[in-house]
């Protein structure tokens, strides 16, 4: 049988990738486009699904994983479009006013949910019944699988917005959340810590205090998404968690904070199995994307 073709689309805060590829995940063809406005990117995005259906057939299904707030609520009248995101041009807009002209099922969820399912898929969640994929980046956020769909209630998660305990004299950075200041995203996002200190931990040499703050903020998520989903494995990526050290300092922070109430097997002494990185690197996004469009065929 022929493969059918579907349209991915990995939609980041700082650019687009688009990507035609197989079923099977054979990316046929692919490219990268600046996030900018709708206005410009929108019809760069279906010139390339227009060039590549011509030389390689028509689209089946759209795969979309994209940055938010965005409704994923497949049942509301709005799906697939941007709420109340602060990037100018974006609110209102939809991807079905771009992608609806061919005709095809769409499938949108999270950039954060598209990444886990990436990593359910061929990554670093292969064998999880459930999986907690979590950001730690430009933002914070969480996705939850449950044998590989995303959960959600009446909206996707926003992890990046619980509040955590913050002793001011430890730390007396008041965050950067708009709307919470010093929430986890506030404390402990890549923006936070360069307003904290003038640059990231890396390149302030990961020095272990500072490591360790961090990753005492990120525990509390780890070890709430532990105590509220009991998933198989947390897996945490973005920029910030590519510090050195800040993986084993979350793995310690955390299994101190759940201080042995929790007993099953998949939280192994020392959390090295438990709480990993991810394994796709940046093919995370589109992998995902492209898993969404299998959902989309049906
Ligand atoms: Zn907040």
């Amino acid at each position: 049988m022929a493969q059918r073709l579907i349209g991915a689309v990995e939609a980041g805060g700082t650019k687009f990738v688009v990507a035609l590829a197989q079923e099977d995940g054979t990316i046929l063809a692919r490219t990268r486009i600046p996030t900018e406005t709708p206005a410009t990117c929108f019809p760069a995005m279906a010139r390339f699904f227009e060039q590549a259906s011509a030389a390689h057939g028509t689209i089946a299904a759209f795969g979309v994983a994209s940055f938010g707030p965005i409704d994923i609520d497949p049942a509301s009248p709005g799906y697939g479009t941007f709420t109340t995101t602060p990037k100018p041009g974006w609110s209102g807009a939809r991807f079905h006013d771009v992608l609806g002209r061919f005709g095809a099922p769409i499938v949108v969820d999270t950039d954060v949910n598209g990444a886990a399912l990436g990593e359910w898929q061929a990554g670093a969640g292969r064998d999880c019944a459930t999986l907690a994929y979590t950001t730690v980046g430009t933002g914070i956020g969480s996705g939850v699988l449950r044998h590989g769909r995303s959960i959600m209630g009446f909206s996707h998660f926003e992890s990046g917005h619980i509040p955590v305990p913050h002793d001011r004299a430890v730390d007396p950075y008041a965050g950067f959340c708009p709307y919470h200041h010093d929430c986890l995203e506030g404390l402990a996002a890549g923006p936070a810590i360069k307003a904290r200190w003038g640059q990231s931990l890396s390149e302030l040499g990961s020095p272990t205090d500072k490591v360790d703050l961090i990753a005492g903020y990120v525990a509390q998520l780890a070890v709430s998404l532990v105590l509220l989903h009991m998933p198989d494995r947390l897996i945490f990526g973005g920029g910030v968690m590519k510090t050195p050290g800040l993986i084993p300092a979350l793995r310690r922070a955390v299994e101190a904070r759940l201080a042995g109430y929790i007993q099953a097997p998949q939280l192994d002494p020392g959390m090295e199995r438990y709480i990993v990185g991810p394994a796709l690197g940046d093919d995370a996004g589109i992998t995902g994307a492209i898993a969404l469009g299998r959902q989309a065929l049906g």
